[in-house]
């Protein structure tokens, strides 16, 4: 049985900055709202940007509204569908050149999952080409109305009806995916895209991946 519970089963991946390239988000917090909010205010793009990156400031990741496209749309009291945002800049979601390859090869062994802390609707343009590799995708505020917690990741360790040990997640944020994932018990990895940080389980590419897979299921 010990040996059951410590097989690796499930390999759960971050979204942005992982999967996907941050472009498309910048897109749409750093050009599409400022381009819109200086329409409306009537003043230049740069005073604009300056004035909505600071209010995005002020509210802090650790708020659950600053991943939330409709607070600030009303915030900034625009009028636009989110939708219309999503389906502009969607031809610019980029994938990093080593996914497809790793998920081809994951998807033989073990059940892919996402768990992404944006809204389910920031997720969709992104995983068009992707969706068909994993079984399941979390979102950890429109299902749970959370950050990306211990909480959270327990949840979705019952969820799958597995041990948290039977998962290995992947992420690009050191708190919301690194050590949020270990505190529930997750077999973790943390990749540093930056290449600054050092250790045991951070990587630099997802290339990677398949090693500490490796090792993990020894
Ligand atoms: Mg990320």
């Amino acid at each position: 049985m010990e040996n059951l519970k410590n097989t690796l089963k499930i390999i759960s991946f971050d979204v942005d900055g992982t999967l996907v390239d941050l472009e498309y988000n910048d897109l749409i917090w750093f050009k599409e709202i400022p381009e819109l909010v200086a329409k409306k205010k009537k003043i230049s793009f740069e005073r604009s940007l300056k004035f909505v990156h600071e209010e995005y400031t002020k509210l802090g990741e650790h708020n659950l509204n600053w991943y939330d496209i409709n607070y600030w749309i009303s915030y900034f009291g625009l009028e636009i569908s989110p939708n219309k945002i999503f389906e502009k800049y969607e031809p610019q979601v980029q994938i990093y050149p080593e996914v497809i390859p790793l998920l081809e090869e994951l998807k033989k062994n073990f059940i892919l999952i996402v768990i992404t802390a944006m809204p389910r609707e920031f997720l969709i343009p992104k995983m068009k080409k992707l969706e068909k590799y994993f079984k399941f995708s979390f979102s950890a505020l429109s299902d749970f109305k959370e950050l990306k917690n211990s909480e959270i990741y327990s949840k979705i360790s019952k969820a799958l009806n597995v041990h948290p040990e039977q998962i290995l997640h992947i992420g690009d944020h050191w708190e919301f995916d690194y050590l949020a994932a270990q505190k529930a018990g997750m077999n973790a990895i943390y990749l540093d895209r930056s290449n600054t940080k050092k250790g045991k389980y951070i990587i630099h590419n997802l290339g990677e991946v398949k090693k500490i897979i490796e090792d993990i299921n020894l």
